[in-house]
């Protein structure tokens, strides 16, 4: 993208605050952790619910960006950048976005539905790439800031885009149709997903259409309420003439394409086809109907760009699975790896070196790049800007495999190449991958899978997949219940309830968390050597850790009279001024923490004391998850307000008083005082029904089918023979159990897990490392993914079926399953 700033200030019809120069930018970003942020950046400062992005502008101009659109200017950096002050920054990224894509005149895709856009879109660009410079929406950025960022990624080489819009409530489609304007509109399957921002599926439906109000043709699958709502749509007519309608279906032959469903083997459907009344036939590599269905509307669109029957098999036989995100996993000799071998194209090498940045588990960063396809740039051209790429992203090693790729080694002298993956994979040995994080980033044609797989770390296949997504709205939910100035302390205790210590830490810190909390001091040592620079207080520090609390800087609560005079003793033998301590007050809970009747000696204690300094005061609810409770709750508070006065009074300071946990947050946000201390919550899960619907789900706990059987009535399956089959069954073996952290007591009838969407119930006794489940009436095979606990069943179904709370489920799984961790 090349705008002078002149004229996205006359596209947003603001004034520039700053030198009055005019420049030209380059580079678009919402992204503060960007390492492509320079001075031909323009930073749009997005506000979110509770996160805004002006609090990064000051580091920002430390890193070399000199130009903001913001919505006001932050206190004492008037004249000292570039600022496009406007009332709505979002909006602006979508004006600027809507003129530049209004600059090009090529054909644009433009692809929405309930599920399958993203499939649909990944499909198109591999179809149709032999034949165009495809411009498409990155991973899945089909919202109202990544719809934008992808269009400002078109540029003069292209001349095909295909972009994904999703919506989740009436009035959005409307500013994304103008930032896409797309000529060829595609409606995929219409489902119930994100129905609650709608009034009904018509109204849905209506919306989504939208996209299409200036489209030449919209493809669809044909039905009734589709029917009605294109009749009722009264959209633009384009000068051409008429709009088109491309229907599809199965059962109606009227539909611009009618067809039929023949040959059905394990891998394969045969379809035969009619459009324009004549009849071709296809073989479809898949057997699901999700994808079935986006082939056809894939189909649809290579018919209507009139495509031959022969090119549309040859291409259509070549389709595969796709994995839309950018996964990390564990890899060998303790790297990080980054698999994203399924795509090489300039825009999402930009996109997963960002990602690469902001994975921060090593120092060394690596990358495996393939040679990069479909630019519409010369090589020498593109792999300047590869080069560029590699460099302002501080790329430690850089490994090219192919033929064009090895251009590099004139830009990047330290680079090595090989000819292809098998070359490389002959020599891996001899590249020493060790505590590096590697991005594996490759065309599909070079089966950069193979690379993934020979540097994953073995384990078994049980993963517990943490969607940081997930974490991050969490957390700004939470956030949005309090007053801007209350601080935040995020519990990590447990590893992350299970769910990953560091990297949530890591993220957390990104979004300006102020304190982390851990039970024990080795937990809290191990995030500070990873490289987390955060407060982090030890609830439960032992005597024996004050030293290495010291060293590591961690921050001990305490307790009790016995502790604090431990403690310094130590802290003035080694002459420390000021080392912040926690002192925690039992106010009902009578777990740990002063006593009121100790107060009067921990006042004579701390009185004068120059080596420690309180920096904050706290005590915890015994029962703030349950209203019947309440008057308890008051009594908690109410002691915790005098007790901490007293101390504050007497000491003459002024600490940091925090009393809730998650279930405080929701119901007593009247006693948030200066932070609360947020845990389950973080991790998705609620004591509340009502919020449970406002968090999204963090962990998902997979495995795989290791083998099915089939058994006869009367035959009985695992110890004990708890289960005895009372029809001809199919039975599927998973390799998790109880050694897992999966309880011996979720089978015989209570628990169940989800293969291909379908509930299968666990039989018998769950043994220490395997389960069986019913499949009878699940069309899966070995191999296939299962879901040990997720969407369904919850965390929380799953406790109250095992009698327990979900924090027990969580907790318990075992660190022999890998955690693999992703954003969307
Ligand atoms: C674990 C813990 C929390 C967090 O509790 P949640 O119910 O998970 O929000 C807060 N404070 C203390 C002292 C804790 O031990």
């Amino acid at each position: 993208m090349n705008l002078s700033l002149k004229k996205i200030i006359s596209i947003l019809n603001t004034q520039e605050i700053g030198t009055p120069d005019d420049l030209t930018i380059d580079n678009i970003s919402i992204d503060s952790r960007s390492l492509q942020n320079n001075d031909k950046t323009l930073f749009f400062a997005l506000v979110g619910n509770n996160n805004d992005a002006h609090i990064y502008i000051k580091d920002l101009m430390l890193k070399g960006v000199r130009n903001f659109v913001v919505t006001h200017i932050p206190e004492g950096l008037e004249g000292k950048a570039n600022f496009l002050v406007v009332k709505n920054t979002l909006e602006a990224l979508q004006q600027v976005a809507a003129y530049y894509r209004s600059l090009f005149a090529f054909p644009i895709i433009g692809v929405t539905g309930s599920n399958g856009k993203t499939i649909v879109k990944e499909w198109l660009n591999f179809l149709l790439s032999p034949d165009y410079n495809i411009i498409r929406s990155p991973k899945s950025y089909n919202s109202q800031v990544g719809v934008p960022l992808s269009v400002l990624a078109i540029n003069e080489q292209h001349n095909l885009g295909i972009f994904e819009a999703g919506i989740s409530t009436v009035s959005e489609m409307d500013k994304l149709e103008k930032i896409i304007q797309p000529t060829i509109g595609i409606l995929t399957n219409i489902g119930s997903a994100h129905d609650e921002g709608f009034e009904s599926t018509e109204e849905k439906i209506k919306e989504k259409m939208l996209l299409f109000q200036h489209s030449k043709v919209v493809i669809f699958q044909k039905n009734e309420l589709v029917d009605k709502c294109l009749e009722s749509f009264s959209g633009y007519i384009p000068p051409s003439g008429a709009r088109e309608i491309f229907s599809w279906s199965f059962t109606d032959n009227s539909a611009t394409v009618f067809v039929s469903k023949k040959e059905h083997t394990h891998e394969n459907i045969h379809i035969e086809y009619t459009y324009k009344g004549n009849v071709s036939d296809l073989k479809i590599p898949f057997v699901d109907d999700a994808s079935v269905e986006n082939v056809i509307s894939c189909l649809s669109v290579l018919l209507y760009l009139e495509y031959d029957e022969k090119t549309i098999q040859n291409r259509i036989e070549l389709l595969y699975p796709m994995e839309m995100r950018l996964k990390v996993k564990k890899g060998i000799n303790n790297c990080s790896l980054i698999d994203d071998s399924y795509s090489s194209d300039f825009q999402s090498l930009k996109i997963a070196l960002d990602f690469l940045e902001s994975q921060k588990q090593h120092q060394k960063k690596t990358v495996v790049l393939s040679d990069i396809f479909q630019s519409g740039l010369s090589n020498e051209v593109l792999y300047s800007k590869v080069a560029e790429l590699i460099v302002s992203n501080d790329i430690n090693r850089v490994i090219g495999i192919g033929d064009t790729i090895s251009i590099l080694k004139t830009k990047l002298p330290n680079a090595v190449f090989f000819k292809d993956t098998n070359e490389f994979l002959v020599q891996l040995e001899q590249l020493n991958f060790e505590n590096e994080t590697i991005l594996i980033k490759g065309a599909r044609s070079f089966q950069f899978e193979e690379i993934v797989s020979a540097l994953t770390e073995k384990t078994h296949e049980t993963v517990l997949e943490i969607n940081l997504n997930a974490i991050s709205h969490n957390y700004n939910f939470f956030k949005s219940k309090l007053k801007p100035t209350t601080k935040m302390m995020a519990m990590v205790k447990a590893f992350g309830y299970g769910s990953g210590g560091f990297e949530i830490a890591k993220l957390l810190e990104h979004h300006k968390l102020d304190y982390l909390g851990v039970a024990f001091a080795d937990e809290g040592i191990s995030l500070k050597t990873a490289g987390i620079k955060l407060p982090i207080m030890v609830l439960n520090p032992e005597n024996t850790s004050f030293s290495a609390i010291i060293q590591h800087q961690l921050e001990p609560e305490i307790y009790s009279l016995k502790g604090l005079n431990a403690f310094l003793k130590i802290a003035e033998q080694k002459k420390l001024k000021d080392f912040p301590i926690h002192i925690k007050m039992d106010t009902g809970m009578h777990r740990l923490g002063f006593e009121a009747n100790t107060i009067d000696d921990l006042i004579a204690t701390l009185k004068g004391n120059q080596t420690v300094k309180v920096k904050s005061i706290l005590s915890h609810l015994a029962t703030s998850d349950d209203l019947q409770h309440k008057d308890f709750v008051y009594y908690q508070i109410n002691l915790f307000e005098k007790l901490s006065s007293k101390l504050m009074t007497e000491l003459a300071i002024n600490p940091i008083r925090h009393i809730l946990n998650t279930s405080g947050i929701s119901n007593f946000p009247e006693a948030q005082y200066d932070m609360v201390r947020l845990g389950i919550g973080l991790y998705g899960v609620s004591n509340d029904s009502e919020e449970q619907k406002y968090l999204e789900n963090v962990g998902t706990l997979k495995s795989v089918i290791s083998q099915i059987r089939t058994i006869q009535s009367g035959e009985s399956v695992g110890y004990g023979r708890r289960f005895m089959a009372n029809r001809e069954s199919r039975i599927a073996t998973i390799p998790i159990g109880y050694a897992d952290g999966i309880s011996r007591h979720w089978g015989n009838g209570i628990g169940f897990v989800t293969i291909k969407n379908k509930k299968a119930p666990v039989l018998g006794s769950v043994c220490m490392d395997m389960l069986m489940v019913d499949v009878t009436e699940i069309d899966c095979k070995e191999g296939d993914s299962v879901v040990i606990f997720g969407e369904s069943p919850t965390v929380s179904y799953m406790a109250e079926q095992l009698k327990t709370i979900p924090y027990e489920i969580l907790t318990s799984i075992s660190q022999r399953v890998k955690r693999v961790f992703y954003r969307e």
